[in-house]
Protein backbone atom coordinates (compact mmCIF):
# COMPACT_ATOMS: atom_id res chain seq x y z
CA UNK A 1 0.00 0.00 0.00
CA UNK A 2 1.07 3.49 -1.20
CA UNK A 3 0.75 5.25 1.67
CA UNK A 4 1.37 8.59 0.21
CA UNK A 5 -1.96 8.24 -1.47
CA UNK A 6 -3.50 6.22 1.43
CA UNK A 7 -3.46 9.08 3.75
CA UNK A 8 -3.26 12.16 1.36
CA UNK A 9 -5.88 15.28 1.35
CA UNK A 10 -7.27 15.44 -2.42
CA UNK A 11 -6.98 18.50 -3.46
CA UNK A 12 -10.38 20.56 -3.78
CA UNK A 13 -11.60 17.98 -2.00
CA UNK A 14 -14.44 18.14 0.93
CA UNK A 15 -12.78 16.69 4.69
CA UNK A 16 -14.88 15.06 6.86
CA UNK A 17 -13.11 13.50 10.00
CA UNK A 18 -16.08 11.73 11.28
CA UNK A 19 -15.30 9.17 8.52
CA UNK A 20 -11.68 8.49 9.72
CA UNK A 21 -11.01 5.72 12.20
CA UNK A 22 -8.41 6.96 14.51
CA UNK A 23 -7.13 3.96 15.04
CA UNK A 24 -6.43 2.44 11.67
CA UNK A 25 -3.02 0.38 11.59
CA UNK A 26 -3.24 -1.28 8.21
CA UNK A 27 -2.50 -5.28 8.62
CA UNK A 28 -0.46 -4.69 12.10
CA UNK A 29 -1.70 -6.49 14.67
CA UNK A 30 0.61 -4.72 17.15
CA UNK A 31 3.70 -2.14 17.19
CA UNK A 32 5.85 -5.38 18.17
CA UNK A 33 4.87 -6.90 14.79
CA UNK A 34 5.17 -3.65 12.59
CA UNK A 35 9.17 -3.53 14.78
CA UNK A 36 11.00 -4.27 11.55
CA UNK A 37 8.86 -2.09 8.94
CA UNK A 38 9.38 0.68 11.29
CA UNK A 39 13.71 -0.11 11.57
CA UNK A 40 13.47 -0.75 7.64
CA UNK A 41 11.91 3.04 7.23
CA UNK A 42 14.01 5.07 9.80
CA UNK A 43 17.01 3.39 7.95
CA UNK A 44 15.59 5.22 4.47
CA UNK A 45 15.08 8.30 5.94
CA UNK A 46 18.51 8.17 7.36
CA UNK A 47 19.91 7.52 4.32
CA UNK A 48 17.74 9.51 2.39
CA UNK A 49 18.05 12.55 4.30
CA UNK A 50 22.53 12.06 4.31
CA UNK A 51 21.58 12.46 0.64
CA UNK A 52 19.56 15.49 0.47
CA UNK A 53 22.20 17.37 2.81
CA UNK A 54 24.45 16.43 0.32
CA UNK A 55 23.12 17.43 -2.95
CA UNK A 56 22.13 20.64 -1.31
CA UNK A 57 19.40 21.45 -4.12
CA UNK A 58 16.43 21.31 -2.35
CA UNK A 59 14.57 21.26 1.03
CA UNK A 60 11.95 19.77 3.09
CA UNK A 61 9.25 21.28 5.55
CA UNK A 62 7.23 19.13 7.80
CA UNK A 63 4.71 20.62 9.40
CA UNK A 64 2.40 18.85 12.51
CA UNK A 65 -0.58 19.69 13.28
CA UNK A 66 -3.18 18.21 15.64
CA UNK A 67 -5.12 18.62 19.22
CA UNK A 68 -3.26 18.45 22.46
CA UNK A 69 -1.23 15.38 23.66
CA UNK A 70 -2.02 13.93 19.39
CA UNK A 71 1.71 13.51 19.76
CA UNK A 72 3.47 15.94 17.55
CA UNK A 73 6.26 15.61 20.17
CA UNK A 74 6.77 12.13 19.57
CA UNK A 75 6.67 12.68 16.04
CA UNK A 76 9.29 14.78 16.19
CA UNK A 77 11.31 12.43 18.30
CA UNK A 78 10.95 9.44 16.21
CA UNK A 79 11.25 11.03 12.49
CA UNK A 80 14.68 13.63 13.81
CA UNK A 81 15.71 10.48 15.71
CA UNK A 82 16.42 8.97 12.69
CA UNK A 83 18.20 12.18 10.99
CA UNK A 84 21.24 13.98 11.43
CA UNK A 85 20.61 16.90 13.70
CA UNK A 86 22.96 18.91 11.66
CA UNK A 87 20.91 18.74 8.48
CA UNK A 88 17.81 19.50 10.56
CA UNK A 89 15.71 22.05 12.36
CA UNK A 90 12.87 21.83 14.60
CA UNK A 91 10.86 24.85 15.09
CA UNK A 92 7.73 25.62 17.79
CA UNK A 93 5.05 27.76 17.54
CA UNK A 94 3.76 29.05 20.62
CA UNK A 95 1.37 31.87 21.46
CA UNK A 96 3.11 34.99 19.41
CA UNK A 97 5.64 37.13 21.46
CA UNK A 98 4.71 40.80 21.01
CA UNK A 99 7.56 41.09 18.17
CA UNK A 100 5.51 38.25 16.22
CA UNK A 101 2.39 40.02 16.99
CA UNK A 102 3.73 43.22 15.78
CA UNK A 103 4.32 41.81 12.39
CA UNK A 104 1.97 40.14 9.22
CA UNK A 105 1.14 36.33 10.18
CA UNK A 106 3.30 34.57 7.92
CA UNK A 107 6.38 36.53 9.36
CA UNK A 108 7.62 34.43 12.07
CA UNK A 109 7.10 31.15 9.69
CA UNK A 110 9.03 32.44 6.55
CA UNK A 111 12.37 33.63 8.96
CA UNK A 112 12.70 29.38 9.84
CA UNK A 113 11.88 27.61 6.63
CA UNK A 114 14.30 25.17 5.82
CA UNK A 115 17.64 26.58 3.78
CA UNK A 116 19.05 24.55 0.73
CA UNK A 117 19.79 21.04 2.08
CA UNK A 118 17.76 20.94 5.15
CA UNK A 119 14.92 19.57 6.36
CA UNK A 120 12.37 22.00 8.67
CA UNK A 121 9.90 20.41 11.23
CA UNK A 122 7.29 22.88 12.24
CA UNK A 123 5.94 21.87 16.03
CA UNK A 124 2.11 23.88 15.08
CA UNK A 125 2.60 26.23 12.17
CA UNK A 126 0.97 28.94 10.25
CA UNK A 127 -2.22 27.05 10.14
CA UNK A 128 -2.00 28.13 14.19
CA UNK A 129 -3.29 31.28 12.33
CA UNK A 130 -6.51 29.73 10.91
CA UNK A 131 -7.39 26.82 13.69
CA UNK A 132 -7.13 28.55 17.89
CA UNK A 133 -7.18 32.06 15.71
CA UNK A 134 -10.37 31.09 14.45
CA UNK A 135 -11.83 28.90 17.39
CA UNK A 136 -11.37 31.81 19.77
CA UNK A 137 -11.87 34.92 17.84
CA UNK A 138 -8.61 36.15 17.89
CA UNK A 139 -9.41 38.03 14.71
CA UNK A 140 -12.19 39.44 13.08
CA UNK A 141 -13.92 35.87 10.43
CA UNK A 142 -12.57 38.58 7.59
CA UNK A 143 -9.23 38.08 8.44
CA UNK A 144 -8.57 34.36 9.03
CA UNK A 145 -11.10 34.29 5.80
CA UNK A 146 -8.48 35.50 3.84
CA UNK A 147 -5.50 33.56 5.29
CA UNK A 148 -6.25 30.25 3.31
CA UNK A 149 -5.46 32.46 0.59
CA UNK A 150 -2.29 33.76 2.21
CA UNK A 151 -1.31 30.13 3.39
CA UNK A 152 -1.62 28.66 -0.45
CA UNK A 153 0.07 31.59 -1.69
CA UNK A 154 2.97 31.20 0.60
CA UNK A 155 3.66 27.67 0.26
CA UNK A 156 3.00 28.03 -3.34
CA UNK A 157 6.21 30.83 -3.55
CA UNK A 158 7.92 28.13 -0.92
CA UNK A 159 7.68 25.03 -3.81
CA UNK A 160 8.47 27.33 -6.31
CA UNK A 161 11.91 28.09 -4.90
CA UNK A 162 12.78 24.05 -3.97
CA UNK A 163 10.81 23.64 -0.83
CA UNK A 164 8.46 20.53 -0.65
CA UNK A 165 6.50 21.12 1.97
CA UNK A 166 4.56 17.58 3.78
CA UNK A 167 1.68 18.67 6.32
CA UNK A 168 0.25 16.39 8.64
CA UNK A 169 -2.75 15.76 10.70
CA UNK A 170 -2.42 13.80 13.69
CA UNK A 171 -5.71 12.15 14.12
CA UNK A 172 -6.96 11.02 17.60
CA UNK A 173 -10.50 10.75 19.26
CA UNK A 174 -11.78 12.44 22.17
CA UNK A 175 -11.62 9.51 24.18
CA UNK A 176 -7.56 8.88 23.21
CA UNK A 177 -6.83 12.24 24.10
CA UNK A 178 -8.49 12.22 27.41
CA UNK A 179 -6.58 8.65 28.39
CA UNK A 180 -3.01 10.93 27.13
CA UNK A 181 -4.12 13.16 29.92
CA UNK A 182 -4.68 10.73 32.24
CA UNK A 183 -1.40 9.41 31.60
CA UNK A 184 0.29 12.54 32.50
CA UNK A 185 -1.09 12.58 35.90
CA UNK A 186 -0.07 9.65 36.19
CA UNK A 187 3.61 9.69 35.40
CA UNK A 188 5.91 12.54 37.59
CA UNK A 189 8.20 12.80 34.96
CA UNK A 190 5.38 14.48 32.87
CA UNK A 191 3.48 16.88 35.21
CA UNK A 192 5.56 19.46 33.66
CA UNK A 193 3.24 18.84 30.00
CA UNK A 194 0.12 19.50 32.20
CA UNK A 195 -1.76 22.23 31.21
CA UNK A 196 -5.42 23.91 32.66
CA UNK A 197 -5.39 25.22 28.90
CA UNK A 198 -5.51 21.39 27.79
CA UNK A 199 -8.96 20.63 29.10
CA UNK A 200 -10.20 23.77 28.46
CA UNK A 201 -10.12 23.13 24.96
CA UNK A 202 -11.57 20.05 25.17
CA UNK A 203 -15.20 21.35 25.41
CA UNK A 204 -14.42 23.47 22.17
CA UNK A 205 -13.61 19.65 20.48
CA UNK A 206 -15.99 20.63 17.03
CA UNK A 207 -15.29 24.08 17.29
CA UNK A 208 -11.73 22.96 16.53
CA UNK A 209 -12.96 20.15 13.97
CA UNK A 210 -14.86 22.58 11.71
CA UNK A 211 -11.08 24.61 11.66
CA UNK A 212 -9.22 21.36 11.37
CA UNK A 213 -11.51 20.58 8.31
CA UNK A 214 -11.38 23.62 6.59
CA UNK A 215 -7.55 23.76 7.12
CA UNK A 216 -7.37 20.45 5.50
CA UNK A 217 -9.96 21.00 2.37
CA UNK A 218 -8.80 24.75 1.64
CA UNK A 219 -4.77 23.99 1.81
CA UNK A 220 -3.77 20.67 0.41
CA UNK A 221 -2.56 21.13 -2.90
CA UNK A 222 -0.16 18.88 -5.31
CA UNK A 223 2.77 21.80 -3.54
CA UNK A 224 1.91 21.47 -0.46
CA UNK A 225 -0.31 18.68 0.41
CA UNK A 226 -1.83 17.72 3.70
CA UNK A 227 -1.94 14.28 5.33
CA UNK A 228 -4.40 12.92 8.03
CA UNK A 229 -2.53 10.35 9.99
CA UNK A 230 -4.34 7.70 12.48
CA UNK A 231 -2.64 8.93 15.23
CA UNK A 232 -4.18 6.38 18.25
CA UNK A 233 -1.53 4.18 18.12
CA UNK A 234 1.49 6.32 18.59
CA UNK A 235 3.85 3.21 16.53
CA UNK A 236 1.50 3.69 13.02
CA UNK A 237 1.66 7.58 13.34
CA UNK A 238 5.04 7.32 13.26
CA UNK A 239 5.81 4.16 10.81
CA UNK A 240 3.02 6.15 8.27
CA UNK A 241 4.69 9.61 8.34
CA UNK A 242 7.91 7.87 8.22
CA UNK A 243 6.88 6.33 5.08
CA UNK A 244 5.22 9.20 3.50
CA UNK A 245 8.39 11.31 3.72
CA UNK A 246 10.39 8.33 2.87
CA UNK A 247 8.30 8.17 -0.31
CA UNK A 248 8.17 11.88 -1.02
CA UNK A 249 12.41 11.95 -1.11
CA UNK A 250 12.78 8.63 -2.90
CA UNK A 251 10.12 10.23 -5.96
CA UNK A 252 12.99 13.26 -6.29
CA UNK A 253 15.47 11.09 -7.84
CA UNK A 254 18.42 12.84 -5.73
CA UNK A 255 22.04 12.47 -6.53
CA UNK A 256 25.14 12.85 -5.16
CA UNK A 257 27.25 15.97 -6.36
CA UNK A 258 30.25 14.82 -8.96
CA UNK A 259 33.02 14.96 -6.73
CA UNK A 260 35.16 18.77 -7.13
CA UNK A 261 38.30 16.74 -7.45
CA UNK A 262 39.69 14.25 -9.62
CA UNK A 263 39.73 11.02 -7.05
CA UNK A 264 41.82 9.44 -9.35
CA UNK A 265 45.10 11.99 -9.16
CA UNK A 266 44.26 11.95 -4.77
CA UNK A 267 44.70 8.32 -4.31
CA UNK A 268 47.69 8.31 -6.32
CA UNK A 269 49.10 11.71 -4.45
CA UNK A 270 48.65 11.37 -1.43
CA UNK A 271 47.75 7.50 -1.28
CA UNK A 272 49.90 5.67 -3.21
CA UNK A 273 47.30 4.06 -4.47
CA UNK A 274 47.72 3.18 -8.28
CA UNK A 275 44.68 3.27 -11.31
CA UNK A 276 44.76 -0.35 -11.75
CA UNK A 277 44.53 -1.11 -7.76
CA UNK A 278 41.15 0.74 -7.99
CA UNK A 279 39.09 -2.14 -8.82
CA UNK A 280 40.22 -3.98 -5.89
CA UNK A 281 38.24 -4.35 -3.11
CA UNK A 282 39.64 -2.67 -0.10
CA UNK A 283 40.46 -4.93 2.80
P1 LIG B 1 2.25 23.87 23.21
O1 LIG B 1 2.37 23.43 21.79
O2 LIG B 1 1.56 22.86 24.09
O3 LIG B 1 3.51 24.37 23.78
O4 LIG B 1 1.24 25.11 23.22
C1 LIG B 1 1.42 26.24 22.44
C2 LIG B 1 0.16 27.07 22.51
O5 LIG B 1 0.35 28.19 21.67
C3 LIG B 1 -1.08 26.35 22.03
O6 LIG B 1 -2.12 26.52 22.92
C4 LIG B 1 -1.35 27.02 20.71
O7 LIG B 1 -2.72 27.03 20.36
C5 LIG B 1 -0.83 28.43 20.96
N1 LIG B 1 -0.54 29.12 19.70
C6 LIG B 1 0.30 28.74 18.72
N2 LIG B 1 0.26 29.61 17.68
C7 LIG B 1 -0.63 30.54 18.01
C8 LIG B 1 -1.13 31.71 17.34
N3 LIG B 1 -0.70 32.06 16.12
N4 LIG B 1 -2.03 32.48 17.98
C9 LIG B 1 -2.47 32.12 19.21
N5 LIG B 1 -2.06 31.04 19.89
C10 LIG B 1 -1.15 30.25 19.30
MG1 LIG C 1 0.22 21.55 24.92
Amino acid sequence: MHYFKKFHVEPGSKVDLSTIDASFKDHHESHQHALPEIETYRQKLADLQYLMYAENKRSLLICLQGRDAAGKDGTIKHVLGAMNPQGCTVTGFKVPTKEEAAHDFLWRYHRTTPEKGQVAIFNRSHYEDVLVVRVHNLVPQQVWEQRYAHINHFEQQLADSGTHILKFYLHIDPEEQLARFKQRIDDPARHWKISDNDYAERPLWDEYTTAFEAALSQCSTPHAPWFIIPSNHKWFRNLAISRIVTETLEALNMKFPEPTVDINEIKQKYHQIVAEENTKPTQ
